[in-house]
């Protein structure tokens, strides 16, 4: 079953075109004041305080015990292509959201789409992530014949991360050789969702995952971390954690879901969104979310995410001890500053590829392996 949505009018763009398309912005006055994630996020004295307090320093041993028993010390990377802005939803939290009229739009054509796939594949990354908004001016055949083209003439892996479509179009893509399919919840807790993404449903969330779960793909789930009214009254033994209690009940429900790939992604506010003023979790409100997250489901890929790259790569290192997946974006650099789903993604002034190499690089003097052939696919986790 197909859904129709209402297009902007920007939507008659050609693919083929990637210039970006600048709508009206926004008056500045109507612009909320934010902060970057950098300030609201992290301070040195917090970050040592996690790594102080004997209660965390346990968990964290725990969690990273745990990595190491299922993935060693293997990193493996995933070379992500965003190849469109424009999404039909209008989550509250997100800057792609299709009221943010301050978003400079774009689209990439399958031709230019494949070109970047074809530098994930000259790093010598075994798996390509083809994500966008919810943006159904990519037909179902269109995806599928991108995906098979990528993995007849590239051998890598697929995983597309494009939202909530039909059952018959996530069938068309599995049929056409897409391996993984991620779609996160972003949260468990049912109003909340509601609240902050007005246009979907839990249950027809959760309806796509089981399709796609149905379908075969390796599926990756996961949690915005630190949204607006997720506070740790539920759990008691957390109190002093603030999203503590919401993580319960999230990471209960995950390890019924039981996804290849777990996602902690912390809450950056975007400016122009209505959510700009909400601050993001702490450093170590993050670090502990991702160590439970490892103990709660010890065999997922867990990724580093993004987000958290922000913070810099000796963050993004100290992570990886419970985390073990790397995202680069290698979205082509003319339209990457575009894809503005949280204010500094895709800011580097590094070209993608060369950004992508010095990440690989770091990750290997910090003294990880960064597998390469089948091994860096990071296929899900099998019992021996
Ligand atoms: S979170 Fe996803 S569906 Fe929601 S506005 Fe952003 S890109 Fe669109």
């Amino acid at each position: 079953m197909s859904r129709a949505y209402a297009c902007p009018a920007t939507w008659s763009s050609a693919v083929s075109d990637p210039a970006v398309i600048r709508l009206k912005p926004l008056p500045l006055v109507l612009r909320p004041r934010y902060q970057y994630m950098k300030q609201v996020m992290t301070t040195q004295s917090s970050t040592r305080a996690f790594f102080a307090s004997s209660g965390d320093e346990a968990l964290w041993e725990q969690a990273r015990a745990l990595r190491e028993q299922y993935w060693g010390r293997s990193v493996f990377f995933r070379g992500i292509v965003e190849f469109s802005s424009y999404c039909e939803r209008n989550c509250l939290y997100c800057g792609l959201r299709r009221e943010n009229m301050a978003l400079a739009r774009y689209r990439l054509s399958p031709e230019e789409i494949f070109r970047a796939a074809s530098d994930v594949h000259d790093l010598g990354i075994g798996t390509v992530v083809l994500q966008s908004g919810e943006d159904s001016f990519y037909d179902a055949r269109t995806v599928a014949a991108l995906a098979r083209r990528i993995k007849t003439e590239l051998g890598l892996a697929v995983t597309l991360s494009l939202g909530e479509r039909s059952t018959e179009e996530y069938a068309l893509w599995r049929a056409a050789g897409a391996d993984r399919y991620l779609l996160k919840m972003e949260t468990f807790l049912e109003a909340n969702f509601r609240f902050l993404r007005p246009d979907s449903s839990p249950a027809a969330r959760a309806a796509a995952y089981a399709d796609l779960q149905k379908l075969g793909f390796e599926c990756g789930n996961g949690i915005i971390l630190g949204l607006p009214g997720e506070t740790g009254e539920t759990d008691e033994a957390d109190e002093a954690d603030e999203t503590g209690g919401a993580l319960a009940i999230h990471l209960a429900a995950l390890q019924k879901l039981a996804p290849s790939m777990l996602a902690i992604s912390p809450f950056i506010p975007h400016p122009d969104t209505p959510l700009a003023d909400h601050p993001s979790p702490e450093l170590p409100v993050i670090l502990r979310a991702m160590a439970r997250a490892r103990i709660a489901l010890p065999s997922a890929h867990i990724p580093v995410t993004s987000a958290l790259g922000l913070l810099g790569d000796d963050i993004r290192i100290k992570a990886l001890e419970v985390g073990d997946v790397l995202m680069p974006s290698l979205t082509p650099e003319q339209v990457r500053a575009g894809y503005s789903i949280y204010p500094g993604k895709n800011d580097s002034a590094e070209t993608p590829v060369s950004r992508a190499k010095r990440l690989m690089d770091a990750v290997a003097r910090a003294g990880f392996a960064v597998p390469s052939g089948p091994a860096g696919r990071g296929d899900a986790w099998k019992a021996q």
